[in-house]
């Protein structure tokens, strides 16, 4: 089947302070199917002063507008609707999704739908904020008061373009703050999308802000403006770093979600089957383009042999193509520089000496000419030490390492820079709990790789961020805590 491209492009604008605008130099960026190279859409490219003035939209919308007396129940209230635009609006969501950053319907699909239910979830959260009263020594009475954060700047990537941008802005919203979101360049479209459906359900002008353009000018000024209280981001590590620095303009609050590489551990009492399904999937899904993706498989020795052959005979079932054609299951990476970084890590793997067991090149065909294809690839015989099994790739590259013991392995999985996520495959329940006791890894599973949820936190150890997404946690970096004392005793302190 060939994927029909729409002709009609559209110059989009962005939204700031309740309005449809272009950049202020005018300039725009083409947005381009990364399957075939099709234009999708011109956006504002926009730069410091595009963002700078987004800030001012949402600093006065803050400051003076009429958010700040919204009530908890309304805000929750905004979210469902917001929820059900999403919902209203699937099945052209999760067609952009795909069009923009290549991944297959199917997964675009899923994240819509995630994305409506992180919607649904912090609006019934937003009534459940509350504080607290202690007994105090002084006769007063003293409470806890829990208070949005103010202007939130939230800069986000473009492996889950729609999701991520619901990461930020439903706990922020939920908690009262105002936000100014930057898309990646790459994927801005169903953010813009999203901005449509928070207008329709009538949300204070300059309570949501989404400005495209580069991270270098937009996304720094969102960083480094003293006008804003918190910067939310997910992307690189070394960008994490960069936001980091920029912050510390006025001390502001920080939320981090950043790379991994992440180890997928593999006892040999597994069960073979599910583990094989565990592995390709960890490693494979939305194209390898995920920060939490098993990208280092460790496999007990008796076991390798026997699971390496069974992921071999399944890797031809992973279909490549343009997302929306029926049966695919790996798209384009996200751009030509993209892949050429994961080519390069392709070809350090071969120079180290690790063992390429399959793909490693771009798929022939006439299909895929235009696009930014790369073959699902496994290196086996990889040691701990090589690049490949230290540096984030961020693309469909397995790296296949054999352990002897759950010592051995769990020192493999912790000898990384990052600590996002991590997974072990056993039937046996007490050393699943054991090894996962000593993992340092923010998000694990047991018999199961990426399944995730609005209810719970997400983030990592060590450089994979800081703060917590999602769930109760979520909510916890977009609230001040404010003490309340209030004097109960009506005679002077007698001081001086
Ligand atoms: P980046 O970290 O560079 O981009 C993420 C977001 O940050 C984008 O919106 C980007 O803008 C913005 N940005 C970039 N530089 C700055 C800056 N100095 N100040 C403020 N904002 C900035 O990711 P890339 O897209 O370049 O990918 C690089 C690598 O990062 C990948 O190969 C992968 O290893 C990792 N990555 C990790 C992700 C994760 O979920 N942990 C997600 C994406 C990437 P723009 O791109 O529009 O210029």
């Amino acid at each position: 089947m060939t994927v029909k491209t729409k002709t009609k492009t559209e110059t989009r604008d962005m939204f700031v302070g309740g309005k449809w605008v272009q950049s202020r130099s005018g300039a725009v960026r083409e947005i381009l199917d990364p399957a075939d190279g099709a234009l999708l859409a011109r956006v504002p490219e926009s730069g410091r002063e595009d963002a700078a003035a987004a800030i001012d939209s949402a600093r006065a919308a803050f400051d003076d507008g009429p958010w700040r007396k919204v009530t908890a129940q309304d805000r929750g209230k905004f979210l469902f609707r917001i929820a059900e635009g999403l919902r209203a609006e699937a099945k052209k969501l999760a067609e952009l999704e795909t069009r923009s950053c290549g991944k297959p319907l199917a997964e675009a699909e899923f994240d819509v739908a995630d994305a409506a239910n992180c919607f649904e979830f912090y609006g019934g959260l937003a009534t459940k904020l509350h504080g607290e009263t202690m007994q105090v020594p002084a006769n007063s009475l003293s409470f806890v008061l829990r208070e949005p954060v103010g202007v939130c700047g939230q800069i986000i990537p473009w492996n889950y373009p729609l999701l991520m941008a619901a990461w930020k802005l439903a706990p922020a919203l939920a908690a009262g703050n105002v936000c100014v979101l930057k898309p990646s360049e790459l994927t801005p479209l169903t953010a813009l999308e999203l901005a449509r459906v928070i207008e329709a359900v009538g949300l204070p002008p300059g309570v949501v802000n989404v400005v495209t353009g580069p991270g270098a000018g937009a996304g720094e000024e969102l960083a480094s403006s003293r006008k804003v209280d918190k910067v939310a981001f997910t992307g690189g590590t070394a960008t994490g770093r960069r936001i980091m620095a920029a912050a510390t303009s006025n001390l502001k609050k920080i939320s981090l979600e950043l790379g991994g590489k992440n180890p997928n551990i593999v006892f040999a009492d597994a069960d073979l089957e599910m583990a094989v399904d565990g592995a390709l999937f960890g490693a494979f899904a939305n194209q390898g383009e995920v920060c939490s993706a098993g990208s280092r498989l460790l496999v007990q020795r008796p076991l390798h042999r026997r699971l390496v052959d069974a992921m071999l005979k399944k890797v031809p079932r992973i279909k490549l193509g343009h997302g929306l054609e029926p049966g695919v299951k790996m798209g384009p990476l996200v751009s030509g520089a993209h892949r050429e970084k994961v080519e390069a890590y392709i070809k350090i793997g071969r120079e180290e000496g690790a063992k390429l067991l399959c793909g490693g090149k771009r798929p022939a065909g006439a299909a895929f000419a235009k696009g930014f294809f790369l073959e699902p690839t496994i290196f086996d015989e990889v040691k701990p030490s090589m690049r490949i099994a230290r540096e984030e790739i961020f693309g469909p590259v397995l790296a296949v390492i054999a352990f002897d013991d759950e010592e051995e392995a769990v020192r493999i999985a912790n000898d990384t820079e990052y600590g996002l996520a991590a997974a072990v495959w056993t039937k046996d329940v007490t050393r699943a709990l054991r090894v996962v006791g000593q993992l340092r890894a923010g998000i694990t599973w047991v018999n199961t790789y990426h399944p995730s949820h609005n209810e719970m936190p997400w983030g990592g150890y060590k450089a994979s961020g800081i703060g917590r997404e999602l769930g109760l946690h979520g909510i916890e970096g977009y609230l001040e805590t404010k003490q309340v004392n209030v004097n109960l005793d009506e005679t002077p302190i007698g001081w001086y």
